[in-house]
């Protein structure tokens, strides 16, 4: 079938003649299976008809590709110009790429011109394609083969294209970290296990019914929250564990907690130059992961500390014996929040 008509020096014939490029479908055995696969050749009409078609270099290099493309089309492997896509969207060479996945330095120059992919290595190359989070977890593991500024570049090119899910899921997956030592529902998480959602729908709660709600306010109305529900229901709210500090109590990962996607913190400076997290609501926040019940003992904790000021509430918390009989440092258990006192 024709694809064009070249004018050129035709090797065949001597002669610079118009010069028809073909293309037909052959088949060619490749690691021991028949493939068919899209072939282009030069055909001279001024030759004997034994040899009358010719090759250029690039074309038998593109034929060769073609070949190989097949054999990966129907072996569900990717084609070459997918690694090639895979590999740019992160805007790595071959060698940094190749040093990413932990492989020899030029095997990602093999794959796109050369050599067909074993399944082990496809697989690789599919878990980073379109997941940054992964790619950032293989930088991680091949820290060693890359110099540190190399690797804040390379590092700093992925997070760019984490999108706003890549982001929140990287924010959550940091603050449940800090929970992995506590997995079984016990005393010191009120019999509930941590819940991302609901907490990020209390804050929310809290924030859009409190004008000014500061860190330190927000982490005693939490405890709160989860100390009246394990009162009256037998379990605490969010699953979050609660630290005895200096400010009363502080919820493990604190400070990852704020970092979470679906929390609204502003930082402000203070008048003595100190910052100060201001907590506002989420647009869109979905409440429906909170029952009525647990609504209604948010409205509670709103309602008696709405005016507090933060060093009201730390010293009202203060009281309650669920600090004063634990040590600085310690976790609170949820049994001592039974005594807490009413309002
Ligand atoms: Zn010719």
């Amino acid at each position: 079938m024709l694809v064009r008509k070249i004018y050129m020096e035709c090797p065949l014939c001597d002669k610079t003649h118009e010069i028809e490029e073909r293309k037909r479908i052959v088949t060619t055995t490749l690691k021991g299976e028949k493939v068919a696969y899209e072939e282009h050749f030069y055909f001279c009409e001024n030759a004997d008809e034994e040899e009358n078609e010719f090759e250029t270099g690039a074309m038998t290099n593109a034929n060769l590709m073609n070949a190989r493309n097949a054999y990966r089309v129907r072996h569900g492997l990717l084609t070459s110009d997918e690694i090639i896509d895979i590999r740019e969207n992160y805007g790595l060479s071959q060698v940094d790429m190749a040093r990413l996945l932990g492989w020899g330095e030029a095997t990602i120059s093999r794959y796109e011109s050369k050599a067909i992919q074993d399944e082990a290595y496809d697989t690789m190359l599919r878990l980073i394609k379109d997941n940054p989070l992964q790619a950032l977890e293989f930088l991680k593991k091949n820290a060693d083969k890359f110099s540190d500024t190399k690797r804040q570049e390379i590092r700093l090119k992925m997070v760019k294209k984490l999108d706003s899910y890549g982001r929140e899921y990287l924010t959550r997956q940091t603050f449940e970290s800090e929970y992995a030592n506590y997995t079984e529902p016990d005393d010191s998480n009120g019999f509930t296990l941590l819940n991302i959602d609901k907490i990020e729908a209390i804050i929310s709660y809290f924030a859009k019914e409190v004008a000014n709600l500061y860190k330190v306010k927000l982490m005693k109305m939490l405890w709160y929250a989860d100390a009246i529900s394990y009162r009256e229901n037998g379990f605490a709210m969010s699953g979050l564990i609660y630290r005895h500090e200096a400010m009363g109590a502080l919820p493990v990962g604190h400070n990852s907690l704020m970092n979470l996607e679906r929390v609204h913190v502003v930082e402000e400076m203070s008048y003595n130059f100190e910052s100060m997290f201001h907590v506002h609501p989420v647009e869109g926040m979905d409440y429906s992961v909170l029952n009525e019940k647990e609504k209604k003992i948010l409205d509670r904790i709103i309602s008696k500390f709405k005016d507090y000021k933060a060093k009201d509430i730390v010293d009202y918390m203060h009281r309650e014996t669920a600090y004063t009989k634990t040590e600085n440092g310690a976790i609170i258990p949820f049994s001592l929040a039974k005594e807490i006192k009413e309002f």
